[in-house]
């Protein structure tokens, strides 16, 4: 019997998840547009070292979740972090929020996690999927650098809006993949001069314009340097991400001044802008994944599930296993 030719479309934690869960059961193809893996889980390196400028540490909630990352935890490229978050009001006043669990984030970045599991997959990087031509059963994807394919089947982990722009979905399953929203997020990375002081806990924001705020040193497995990255709030970035970077950054960079009264902060040696359109899930799909049988479409991603990390993962695994009977 033939095995499945799939073709997936990303390479975060949802695609990198169900292309490894059905691989045993089919020819899988993953195509990323970045040069790195990993997709919103994001390391950003530097001349001076790296950044995690997108998740900052994931739950492990669901006994499957726990189970996958058995053996990163257990060599440790998988940690926990942060032990206390410390939430900061609007008007910079300091109080203790409780966690609702444990956390961990991977070791020495974000992505190493996404490396980790990509491991004899055969991913396609650097490579942007403009569009889906064909028929069920023989899908040709046009990419920047050519076509791919034929396919039997394609399966999209790209955030919902750009995942609803890109497949020819039925018009049931356009719907419902239109019914997601999702919000932006800029983040600032600032290079502090090493020695000064900044908080050894990360910090929580109830702001109309900041987020979020961790020293990237104060993770396990990171250099001491000076590393610090701020998220703004998402209805703020979503009212803001039309506007010029740099008129961002530093109203951004303002704001944060003004609440937090750290010298290294006010007067960073650098500081660097990145948007984020897709962010973050304000209202997800009301199941695991969208799926059509007959036409050999699917899709997945955190923005079926909620707004996290183990979503994608719990979004990637159900798709892979709701596939893997197929001939
Ligand atoms: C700033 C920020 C902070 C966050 N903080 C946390 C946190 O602390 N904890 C937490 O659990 N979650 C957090 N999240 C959310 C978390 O990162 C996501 O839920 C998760 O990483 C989503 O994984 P995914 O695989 O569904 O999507 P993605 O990671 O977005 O993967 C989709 C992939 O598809 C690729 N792609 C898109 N279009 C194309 C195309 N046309 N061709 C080829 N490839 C394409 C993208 O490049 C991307 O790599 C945060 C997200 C951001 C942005």
């Amino acid at each position: 019997m033939n095995r499945p030719r799939i073709a997936v479309i990303g390479a975060g934690m949802a695609g990198l998840t169900f292309a490894r869960t059905i691989k045993p059961h089919a020819d899988v193809t993953v195509i990323e547009k970045s040069r790195g893996l990993g997709g919103r889980m994001a390391t950003r390196q530097t001349e001076n070292g790296s950044f995690d400028h997108g998740a900052q540490y994931f739950t492990v909630r669901d006994p499957r979740f726990a189970s996958a990352l058995a053996a990163d935890i257990d060599d440790g490229s998988v940690q926990p972090w942060p032990d206390r978050v410390i939430g900061i009001a609007t008007d910079g006043r300091r109080h203790e929020r409780p966690q609702s669990g444990p956390t961990y984030i991977a070791v020495p970045g974000m992505t190493a996690l996404a490396k980790s599991w990509a491991k004899g997959l055969d991913i396609q990087l650097n490579r942007t999927v403009k569009g889906i031509a064909g028929t069920a059963g023989a899908w040709m994807i046009e990419t920047d650098q050519g076509p791919l394919g034929p396919f039997d089947w394609v399966v999209s982990t790209a955030p919902a809006p750009q995942t609803a722009a890109l497949m020819p979905l039925g018009p049931v399953e356009m719907a419902a993949c239109q019914s997601v929203s999702m919000q932006g997020c800029f983040t600032l990375m600032l290079t502090v001069k090493t020695g000064q002081d900044l908080p050894d806990e990360p910090l929580r924001f109830d702001h109309p314009v900041l987020g979020w705020l961790a020293v990237n040193d104060t993770k396990p497995g990171r250099a001491k340097s000076g590393h610090v990255v701020l998220h703004s709030n998402n209805a703020w970035a979503d009212a803001n991400l039309e506007r010029p970077p740099d008129a961002v950054r530093d109203d951004l960079h303002a704001a944060l001044v003004t609440v937090v009264d750290i010298p290294g902060l006010s007067q960073p040696e650098n500081v660097t802008i990145h948007r984020w359109r897709y962010a973050n899930v304000s209202k997800p799909l009301d199941r695991p994944f969208i799926l059509d049988r007959e036409r050999g479409l699917a899709a997945c991603g955190d923005w079926c599930i909620g707004n996290r990390v183990e979503a994608a993962f719990v979004s990637g695994l159900e798709l892979a296993h709701a596939l893997a009977d197929l001939p």
